[in-house]
């Protein structure tokens, strides 16, 4: 079966509007964009798009040539500015900005961080009955449960691990009594740890790096992978057109994963504008 994000994201909008009509405010939701990449251009307009629907005020300040104390002062800013619910930074920063990647997006308020990359959201993560999590683990999991695929006793194995994706999934997954196997680049004799999973989740950013020797029946497979080819399509990890074949069940790129990672971001934006509005 292919396991369309599109449709689940479908049904599940609709939850979101009714939550997000009977919050005290119209979300605000402000995006960070630095640099120049047109990967994140594409994320950004899917983002807006979506969030727009659901009734959510979304903004992007974008900065063409950012400097470390221009964007501490604008982190500071928007976390003082008492009409803004979230503010995201968006993925990957500039080449020459990176080294401070970790400590600047530490700078927003955890109240606001709704892409959860904070560490004190992060720690979060070890509580299983957190509702905040990095948005893709989320929308993950809710594309599995949508679909009901069943998570507790299953063997997953998560190609890639890193703050946004790897580890945070690998966490919620074992939390649903999953037996996890986190791979990386240094991973050796890697056919052999996705050939044993029920659940194969890839989020390596290498264009169709995973084809059918990867794979057998009865798996689940889940690509994360957003890469642009010089033709300017989008395609996942996975050789699709051939895996989807030989598994059982399959996300596609696009139209799998993605739609469900601004679920689990709406979700997140959700719950924290729910707990501003409190205090
Ligand atoms: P990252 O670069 O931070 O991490 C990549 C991980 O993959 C690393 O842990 C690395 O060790 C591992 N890796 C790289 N090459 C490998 C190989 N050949 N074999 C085994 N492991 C390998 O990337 P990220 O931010 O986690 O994103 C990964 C991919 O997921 C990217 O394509 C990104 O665009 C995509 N993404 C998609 C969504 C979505 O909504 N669909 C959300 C976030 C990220």
């Amino acid at each position: 079966m292919i396991l369309s994000g599109a449709k689940a994201y479908n049904f599940l909008k609709i939850d979101l509007l009714d939550k997000i009509q009977r919050l005290k405010v119209k979300p605000t939701l402000k995006a960070i964009y630095l640099g120049h990449n047109s990967a994140s251009e594409k994320y950004l307009n899917n983002k807006s798009k979506k969030l727009k629907k659901l009734n959510v005020n979304f903004d992007v300040i974008h900065i063409s040539s950012p400097r470390k104390r221009n964007l501490e002062s604008l982190i500071s800013k928007l976390n003082n500015d008492k009409l803004i619910n979230g503010i995201i930074i968006q993925l990957p920063f500039p080449d020459e900005l990176r080294k401070y990647q970790d400590d600047i997006l530490n700078l927003i308020n955890p109240l606001k961080d709704v892409d959860c990359l904070t560490r004190s959201n992060l720690g979060k993560i070890f509580d299983p009955k957190t509702s905040i999590i990095p948005a893709t683990p989320q929308g993950i999991i809710s594309l599995l449960n949508f679909y009901k695929i069943k998570i507790s006793g299953k063997k997953v194995t998560i190609v890639g691990r890193s703050n946004l994706v790897g580890k945070p999934l690998a966490l919620s997954m074992l939390s649903k009594n999953a037996t996890v196997t986190i791979c990386h680049s240094k991973t050796k004799n890697l056919k052999n740890l996705t050939l044993m999973a029920d659940i194969v989740i890839l989020a390596t950013g290498n264009p169709k790096l995973f084809g059918i020797e990867y794979f057998c029946s009865k798996q689940t497979v889940i690509d994360v992978g957003i890469n642009i080819t010089p033709d300017g399509k989008i395609v996942g990890d996975v050789d699709f057109e051939n895996v989807k074949n030989i598994v059982k069940n399959i996300t596609p790129v696009p139209g799998g994963v993605g739609p469900m990672t601004i679920y689990g971001l709406a979700k997140n934006l959700i719950h924290l504008t729910t707990i501003q509005t409190k205090l």
